[in-house]
């Protein structure tokens, strides 16, 4: 499942079975090792490198999913899956989830390996797994399908996020575009004085899986929604829906109360960020900001921006669920707690007059820090 990051450029989305031919992939900038484990390890069967990062298990045991992608080299997958694992962490840590923070990255040739290569790399991930015993279990992230997942589950029992005819919980968007709708409303009463989305103007930038029954929510509570995809067809979900259609990228920059980045990564840059005209920014992708510091300017233009970590956290909900075995009800009120804890987040924001990403990782850092207290103390 998702810890997904993706680059406009490069990527492909969670549930893509195959991603496309990435011909000159970018390399990945050096991260800081502060990681419990790196396990790299070269496949018996494929001969290729398969890698997990495990930055914390303070919280619990690290998930994250796995990514099978073609890096230009070796050392730019482990960096991936250093960065990606930092991520999970700090996504469990802020939704208040008993996990850690994990990765696995199956360095995989261009294009993407079908048929028994596929296969000896997926086996090849699954040892490795297997052999951290159970401090890290995987799931679903860019590259990987669900069959995919079926496989790995073969060589290793901690996996999670399998298809619900194997056991598992199913597709994980549902609860995110839940956990989506509610953190709006947290938005709305910080901005608007009032959780109310009914006759808010929302766009909804990208008619996937997680954006489509998000408009759908939103349309099913009375928001006035307008939608967009680069994929036309999708034109005829908006017209079921009754949504007005804009055409990308433009719907970046129309007026609204709330725009939801639901495509890839890195919507928002130092390019459109002064066009945008809209109140709060609030959506599913994952690293929607193409840099961090972007964070801040939004803030200077007044513009409310809900970290992407927070709001997203329902498709991790879903499969802690499964870790857990939560029932559906008690995994609704946990996506729709994202609302509570945006509220929070909000709340110590405005206090400490720091940006919305800032109060996050900092209630995430504490939540980690307490933990790892506690377990001192009981060692
Ligand atoms: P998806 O692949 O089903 O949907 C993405 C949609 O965006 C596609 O319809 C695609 O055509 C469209 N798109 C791509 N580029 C676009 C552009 N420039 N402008 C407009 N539309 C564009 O993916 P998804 O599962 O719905 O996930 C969407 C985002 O949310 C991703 O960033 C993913 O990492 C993140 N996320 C998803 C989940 C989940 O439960 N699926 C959980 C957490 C985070």
């Amino acid at each position: 499942m998702s810890a997904v990051a993706e680059r406009r450029s490069t990527g492909t989305t969670p549930g893509a079975a195959v991603p496309p031919s990435q011909s000159s992939p970018p390399s990945v900038p050096p991260v800081p090792l502060e990681h419990e484990d790196l396990v790299v390890r070269r496949g018996t069967r494929s001969g290729r490198y398969v890698i997990i990062a495990v930055h914390s298990t303070a919280l619990g045991p690290a998930l994250g999913g796995v990514r099978l992608w073609h890096y230009p080299s070796t050392v730019d997958g482990i960096r991936d899956a250093l960065r990606l694992a930092r991520g999970m962490t700090l996504k469990a840590a802020a939704a208040g989830l008993a996990l850690g923070g994990g990765k696995g990255v199956v360095c995989g040739p261009d294009p993407a390996p079908t048929g028994r290569e596929r296969r000896d790399l997926l086996l090849d991930f699954g040892d490795l797994v297997d052999s951290l015993g159970g401090r890290y279990t995987t799931a679903e992230d860019v590259g990987i399908s669900p069959p995919d997942l079926v496989a790995i589950r073969e060589r290793t029992a901690h996996v999670t996020g399998l298809p619900a005819d194997h056991g598992g919980s199913g597709d994980p968007s549902p609860s995110t575009a839940l956990g989506v709708e509610a953190a709006m409303r947290a938005c709305s009463r910080a901005r608007f004085g009032s959780p109310e989305l009914s006759g808010r103007r929302i766009v909804v930038a990208g008619m996937g899986h997680v954006g489509a029954k998000l408009a759908r929510l939103l349309v099913e509570h009375g928001a006035d929604v307008s939608v967009s995809d680069i994929d036309p067809a999708k034109r005829a979900v908006a017209r079921e829906l009754g949504a007005a259609w804009l055409k990308p990228p433009e719907e970046l920059i129309a007026e609204c109360d709330i725009l939801a980045p639901c495509a890839l990564g890195g919507a928002i840059d130092a390019a459109n960020l002064p066009l945008l005209r809209c109140e709060i920014v609030c959506g599913c992708a994952n690293n929607q900001l193409a840099d961090d510091q972007l964070a801040n300017d939004l803030d200077e233009r007044g513009i409310l921006y809900a970290p992407d970590f927070v709001v997203n956290a329902g498709g991790l909900i879903h499969v802690y669920k499964e870790i857990r075995g939560y029932s559906e009800e008690h995994a609704r009120d946990l996506a729709l707690g994202i609302e509570a804890n945006l509220d929070d987040i909000l709340a110590a924001s405005a206090e400490d007059s720091v940006t919305p990403l800032e109060a996050a990782r900092a209630i995430a850092l504490e939540r980690l820090a307490n933990a790892r207290l506690e377990r001192t103390a009981v060692a």
